[in-house]
């Protein structure tokens, strides 16, 4: 089946993703199609276009803040054995629902927020509030004196912090005292 950008086929209003798009054929690649697709017809319904985020840059294994996270081993999915193995029946049982959630927690969230309050536990200048749940945070660049605090208790990443431009003044405490000349970023 043919889409174009916007997941939709050649007749209006009727969308498609998974393996008959072609493409990767994973799981992973069908499941991502359908989250698209549904911000797709979303916006279709509004009158609208989505469009999509930039993708920020890759998060690597050694960009994260691996103590924060707690050791949480594999869990084991039961297996026919050997000798079982006769005919076409399914050789790994799989997980159950409770099994399946602890595995989907085992995430690390690799550059993505997850809402962990760390940041917003971190600041001194009070300049990040909650959104609620969900919702994210906000932060307030006329409160952040770009200390930094945040972007080094962010388990994951999620958190940029960026040069500050050339011809900004060189940025201070709460308490007048001068800090490294950077700025909060959230990624995307
Ligand atoms: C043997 C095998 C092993 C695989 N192993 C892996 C793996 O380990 N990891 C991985 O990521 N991916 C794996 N894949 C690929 C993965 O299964 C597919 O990429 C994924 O299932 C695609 O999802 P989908 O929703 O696009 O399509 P499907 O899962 O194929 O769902 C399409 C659904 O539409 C139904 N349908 C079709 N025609 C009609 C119709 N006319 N009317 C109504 N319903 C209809 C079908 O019955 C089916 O239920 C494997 C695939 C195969 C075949
Ligand atoms: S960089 Fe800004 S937002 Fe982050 S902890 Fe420091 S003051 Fe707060
Ligand atoms: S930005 Fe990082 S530290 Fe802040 S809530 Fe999200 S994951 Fe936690």
């Amino acid at each position: 089946m043919v889409v174009n950008g916007h997941f939709m086929t050649g007749h209006a209003g009727i969308f498609a993703g998974g393996d008959c798009i072609g493409g990767a054929r994973t799981m992973t690649a069908a499941t991502g199609h359908g989250k698209r697709a549904a911000r797709e017809i979303d916006a279709y319904l509004y009158g609208q276009a989505w469009e999509h985020p930039p993708t920020p840059p890759l998060v690597t294994f050694d960009m994260l803040h691996l103590p924060d996270y707690m050791d949480a081993t594999r869990t084991p999915q039961p297996e026919q054995p050997l000798a079982a193995r006769t005919d076409f029946s399914e050789v790994v049982a799989g997980f159950d629902a409770p099994q399946a959630r602890r595995e989907a927690a085992r995430c690390l969230s690799c550059g993505n927020c997850y809402e962990c309050d760390n940041c917003f536990a971190a600041c001194p200048e009070q300049a990040i509030t909650r959104r609620g749940p969900g919702r994210g945070y906000e932060v307030s660049l006329d409160l952040c004196s770009g200390c930094a605090a945040c972007a080094e208790q962010c388990p994951c990443h999620a958190i940029d912090m960026v040069a500050e431009p050339q011809n900004q003044p060189a940025p201070v405490g709460s308490l007048g005292e001068p800090l490294a000349p950077a700025r909060f970023r959230v990624r995307a």
